[in-house]
């Protein structure tokens, strides 16, 4: 049916190329570009042999230049920018300029300033509109996702929806003391950072994990979850009728929040340059440098994921909870792609997403967050291609 080009050869991408593969009908061709050729071609390796098609490339996707020739060439229906936030601008900007949809995981994040927001990808929606293409924001897990739980939702289950937590619990085990599940460098500006959410239209801000519960998870067990700020807050109360409370919280076990802790104290996560043996340096990408690599974690994690939203509104006048969730397990996920669920739960939907633009069941020129579609034939996909989820009309509440 079309041909995707996917930019990044990471954990996530990776997955997501599996799953391309699996859906052969709709992805006939793809090509695999990042930074690191290498890594494009031991992926294609992997998985040659099947029906879809596939080639590598060599690209820096800070330049745009370079972006476009490669667009050019390879003359994709859509790119799925599987890189790091810091390309979504200019793989848009190259996007924009060769007139092809784009499909993103993670909202911009300027590299000196360890703050996102949608302002600057939202910035492109008439531009994006004008040209005929559609760009689908945070097809991941979370973002991604969370906002397609809450878009079904609040299509089936409400009139409308007042509030949502969003709980992202993962309950996985790779045996370090301290590992990062996804890269090092964008998971501990994300975790370092104040906690926000939003409360009848406005942003509340926390000191970092200033804010803890304690949740039962189905298929978990008991786990601390702390409050942090994270991208769909921003998007889904704009886009969700109704909602006067938004939070997000994530599971972190003691360990892992002593080590950061001490990492912090020494200056080791700043993202603030410093001079060494007369070289500028990041303490951040320096630690990303001596941290287990996220891909090799896969065979060593054991456990589960569980992450969902639990709503609470209203339908036909009468208040209602509901819950959608799904469970991953770390060590089914890396039988079936050699990943651990982290990355699974990213790259499946970062795939669906692509399929829904290239099948045209999604179409909708302009810049999107994926709420803003209808979730249903997404829904299904999820089911398909390896991510079920599961409700219940009677969930705990978070406190
Ligand atoms: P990795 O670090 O494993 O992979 C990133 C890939 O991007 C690497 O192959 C890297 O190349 C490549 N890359 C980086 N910079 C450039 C560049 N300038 N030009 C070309 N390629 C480049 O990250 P993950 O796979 O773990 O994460 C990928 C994305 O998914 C991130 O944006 C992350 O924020 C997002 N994410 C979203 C989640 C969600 O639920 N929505 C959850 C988890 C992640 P090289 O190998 O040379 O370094």
């Amino acid at each position: 049916m079309g041909k995707a080009l996917i930019i990044g050869a990471g954990g996530v991408a990776s997955v997501c190329v599996h799953k391309c593969c699996q859906n052969s009908d709709v992805f006939e061709e793809i090509c695999i570009a990042s930074r690191t050729k290498s890594k494009c071609d031991a992926l294609k390796e992997k998985l040659d042999g099947g029906k879809t098609k596939i080639s590598t490339a060599q690209v820096n996707a800070d330049n745009v230049d370079e972006l476009i020739v490669l667009i050019n060439q390879f003359k994709p229906d859509v790119v799925i920018n599987l890189a790091l936030p810091y390309q979504d601008l200019t793989i848009m900007d190259a996007c924009l300029a060769t007139k092809v949809n784009y499909v993103d995981t993670a909202n911009y994040e300027p590299l000196d300033t360890a703050k996102f927001e949608y302002k600057w990808q939202w910035a492109y929606r008439e531009r994006f509109e004008k040209a005929g293409i559609t760009a689908l924001l945070g097809s991941g897990f979370d973002p991604g996702v969370t906002g397609v739980f809450s878009a079904y939702a609040l299509k089936h289950e409400f009139d409308e929806i007042n509030y949502i937590d969003i709980l992202d619990c993962n309950a996985g085990d790779h045996g370090y003391p301290f590992a990062t599940n996804f890269n090092p460098e964008i998971n501990i500006r994300e975790v370092s950072a104040k906690g926000s959410y939003i409360e009848n239209g406005q942003w509340v801000e926390t000191e970092p994990m200033e804010i803890k519960r304690v949740y039962h998870f189905p298929e978990i067990g008991e786990k601390d979850m702390y409050l942090l700020h994270h991208e769909e807050l921003e998007s889904l109360a704009l886009n969700i009728k109704g909602i006067k409370r938004i939070r997000f919280f994530m599971t972190f076990g003691q360990s892992y929040l002593t080590h950061l802790k001490c990492l912090e104290n020494v200056g080791m996560t700043s993202i603030e340059p410093i001079e060494f043996e007369g070289k500028q340096i990041v303490p951040l990408q320096f630690l990303k440098a001596v941290l287990p690599d996220p891909a090799s974690l896969g065979p060593r994690t054991k456990g589960k994921t569980n992450i969902g939203c639990i709503f609470i509104g209203k339908k036909d006048g009468k208040d209602k909870t509901y819950y959608l969730y799904n469970v991953c397990d770390h060590q089914e996920c890396y039988k079936e792609v050699g990943s651990q669920a982290v990355s699974y739960t990213t790259g499946v939907p970062a795939m669906i997403g692509a399929a829904m633009l290239l099948t045209g069941k999604w179409n909708k020129p302009g810049v999107h967050n994926i709420e803003e579609f209808d979730p249903d034939p997404f829904m299904d996909a999820l089911n398909q291609f390896g991510l079920p989820w599961k409700e219940s009309f009677n969930p705990d509440l978070v406190e």
